[in-house]
């Protein structure tokens, strides 16, 4: 990974009341070392990949602190490693972005809160979901409900987030259960301050070793008949004293508001929105003084009877701000207060929608109704104002934007994924068009134009297993498209020791970019090491170490080529000859390119501190010739590189524009090798340019201009 986190390192030392400026991630790592964490662990994904990102950076701070970061191979390695917690006092937190990789680490979550903790436990999950989300929408809290671990939901401000964290810890001891923390997108970016304490010396740690293993003990394991003796401690003790620590620590909060008949239940995740939504309506003040009382559940799971019955109390309704389905805390609330015989009003679900994003114009929305229905003597009319200026704004940008095309995302400029795209898109033409399963990564960005390519996604390093169900039915082979993290994260057991042991048949491209690019460009096993990424610089791939063909190898797969993905016509035949050879048995292309998001970030301070010594540089950058181009943009179609582009042609007589490769070029090579392996018109033309020239440039130059000069008509 070349992003380099130092400033955010800095703010890990800091020390008893110095202040901590910066994002809320990055308040939620700090706040780990300040409630004493023995080990971390994770699995990338946004929204909280810097959580680890910044710790496997500091690993030298780290080991003076005794603390163990471990970047797992994915979210059940990470969940599995909490088990450090389960017999020994120490505190532990583990990452990954939800909900698929809770998804991922259910089976060691359902061990784990069964058997039960000695030491803190902390699952910190980026809760994709809304607006900006980027897999299956579906909330974590489902996950913690079946699995009887605490859900932390803290209010998006940084001084609730630190003590939120450090709270967890304590409720994860004083109830002997792991606590889970969902952090959305809006609270790991949020921005802000907090006066920061000592990072504590962990009880457990790397530089205090225990002395000897755990004594025996079967109610220890998650296993029979101890885990029926688990079930019932979950609800009869360690549930009761979850609810007295949450009531005891006031992790929850209540907003006081001159309102008294009415009130708002909101997870604390969605607490910013609601004070905005509530100035909107003039019903707040941009300090978060609000006229309705509010209740932030810090704390989603479990809800405790008595707060809940306090806040409601005398009220004729709540509304409770939930999103998604199914309302797991309104009808926890509903059932609440039946039980304590309070007749308050609950609204949720009646008045807002079932699923999406509770932005603020949704809010707003729900807001409205509901003053409507429970406290119509308050003026509503500053929202009816809101909400048609809002809808006036859409009208208007729909007639404009009408006859615009989508714009869909793709891959980066000279991604080394897209030539194999190209590549599959050219050997169609001979074989046909294969039932595509692709998977999650960077190359599922050719799920969109100009590839359109994909029947099914179901997981991160799914695709082959995903294949296996169609295979046997389909005449032609099937193709399963896979990056190296994926095939590292699930692909290989899952895919490829599946196919294997069921003598099945596909074919199967890895594309080994060198990193988890997707989410950050974090390291996997079969990383490129430091010294060849140097050797590289100059290069157009850095050749990984071979660890993806030997582990495929040693499992029993025959077919495996290895092909450079900027040759598109070697990739092409490859793909041919897999799709048409009569060797039965899993076929393996792997498609070698790094990323080139990271040879960018490695390349450029290197190109900047040669330009800046006087050492002469020369580039590579593609161009189309606009008099030979005929303007039928097959190109783009086999290409979809955001340079290359369409302009208005200078010819008078040429009335379609002509393809135009911009600036951003990284002349990666691909408009060439397409030109060529789809035999596409001349037009592509390559060009080398040289700065901090020497004095052969400069002769070559001289004499060049002074021959074209001969030629050119006066
Ligand atoms: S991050 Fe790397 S692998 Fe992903 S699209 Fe960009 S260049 Fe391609
Ligand atoms: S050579 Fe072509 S595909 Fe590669 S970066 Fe330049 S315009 Fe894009």
């Amino acid at each position: 990974m070349e992003r380099q986190f130092n400033q955010e390192i800095d703010l890990l030392k800091l020390r008893a009341g110095e202040v901590f400026r910066g994002e809320g991630i990055l308040a939620v790592t700090k706040a780990l070392l300040q409630s004493g964490v023995s080990y971390v662990g994770g699995y990338q994904g946004a929204p909280v990949s810097h959580l680890l990102d910044v710790m496997v950076q500091a690993r030298d701070y780290m080991d003076e602190l005794g603390v163990h970061v471990e970047a797992c191979t994915n979210e059940a390695s990470a969940a599995a490693m909490l088990g450090a917690s389960i017999n020994y006092p120490a505190r532990g937190a583990v990452t990954w972005k939800s909900i698929v990789g809770t998804n991922v680490a259910s089976d060691a979550l359902s061990y784990l809160s069964t058997a039960g903790v000695t030491g803190g436990a902390l699952i910190v999950v980026g809760e994709d979901y809304g607006e900006g989300a980027s897999v299956a929408l579906e909330r974590t809290l489902a996950i913690a409900l079946k699995s009887s671990m605490w859900m932390l939901d803290p209010r998006p401000e940084l001084p609730t987030i630190v003590r939120m964290v450090e709270q967890a810890f304590e409720l994860s001891e004083a109830s002997s259960t792991p606590v889970m923390m969902e952090l959305r997108i809006r609270a790991c970016h949020v921005h802000g301050s907090f006066v920061a304490s000592d990072n504590r010396t962990p009880a457990v740690s790397t530089k205090k070793q225990l002395k000897a293993p755990a004594a025996f003990f079967y109610d220890r394991l998650a296993h029979p008949p101890a885990t029926f003796k688990h079930e019932k401690i979950k609800a009869e003790v360690r549930l009761p004293a979850a609810r007295r620590f949450i009531a005891e620590a006031k992790l929850n909060e209540v907003f006081p508001g001159t309102e008294q008949n009415i009130g708002l239940i909101v997870p604390g995740g969605l607490y910013n929105t609601l004070i905005r939504s509530l100035t909107t309506l003039g019903l707040a003040d941009a300090f978060g003084h609000s006229r309705i009382p509010i209740l932030a559940l810090n704390v989603v799971y479990p809800l405790v009877p008595e707060e809940i019955a306090g806040f409601c109390a005398g009220k004729d309704a709540v509304l409770v701000l939930e999103e998604g389905q199914p309302e797991f805390i309104e009808q926890d609330i509903g059932t609440l207060l039946r039980r304590a015989d309070l007749q308050t009003r609950v609204s949720g679900k009646d008045l807002l929608p079932s699923a999406g994003d509770y932005s603020s114009e949704v809010m707003v929305r729900g807001l409205e109704k509901f003053l409507g229905r429970y406290a119509p003597k308050l003026d509503r009319s500053a929202a009816a104002k809101w909400l048609q200026d809002i809808d006036a704004v859409r009208a208007k940008a729909a007639e404009l934007l009408g006859t615009l095309p989508a714009r869909p995302p793709g891959f980066c400029t000279g991604c080394p994924e897209r030539p194999v795209f190209a590549a599959i898109r050219l050997a169609e033409r001979d074989i046909g068009r294969p039932h595509i399963s692709t998977d999650i990564g960077c190359h599922s960005f050719a799920t969109f134009e100009p590839f359109s390519m994909g029947n099914s996604i179901l997981g991160y390093g799914m695709s082959l297993a995903a294949a296996a169900g169609v295979a046997p039915m389909m005449e032609q082979r099937t193709l399963a498209i896979m990056g190296d993290g994926g095939f590292w994260h699930n692909g290989l057991l899952s895919g490829v020791a599946s196919n294997l042991l069921n003598r099945g048949d596909g074919v199967l491209v890895i594309m080994k970019n060198g990193y988890a690019s997707a989410t950050g460009t974090q390291e996997l096993i079969s990383s490129p090491p430091e010294a060849a990424r140097q050797i590289a610089l100059g290069a157009s791939s850095v050749h990984a170490d071979r660890t993806i063909e030997n582990a495929l190898q040693g499992m029993g797969v025959r077919w495996i080529r290895n092909v450079v993905s900027y040759h598109v016509a070697e990739m092409t035949q490859t793909l041919r000859e897999a799709f048409t050879t009569g060797e039965r048995g899993l076929k393996v292309i792997v498609a070698e390119g790094e990323c080139q998001l990271e040879r960018q970030r490695r390349l450029k301070p290197a190109v900047a501190s040669l330009l800046g010594s006087g050492a002469r540089v020369v580039r590579t950058r593609f161009g189309v010739d606009e008099d030979v181009c005929s303007g039928d943009h097959s190109c783009i179609r086999l290409s979809g590189c955001p340079s290359l582009t369409v302009k208005d042609s200078s010819d008078p007589l040429k009335t379609d524009p002509v393809a135009h490769v911009n600036n951003d070029c990284v002349g990666c090579g691909l408009c060439g090798e397409v030109a060529h392996a789809a035999a596409l018109c001349p037009s592509f033309y390559r060009a080398e340019i040289v700065q901090n020239p020497n004095w052969w440039d400069r002769l070559l130059f001289a004499v060049r201009r002074t021959v074209i000069g001969w030629l050119q008509p006066a």
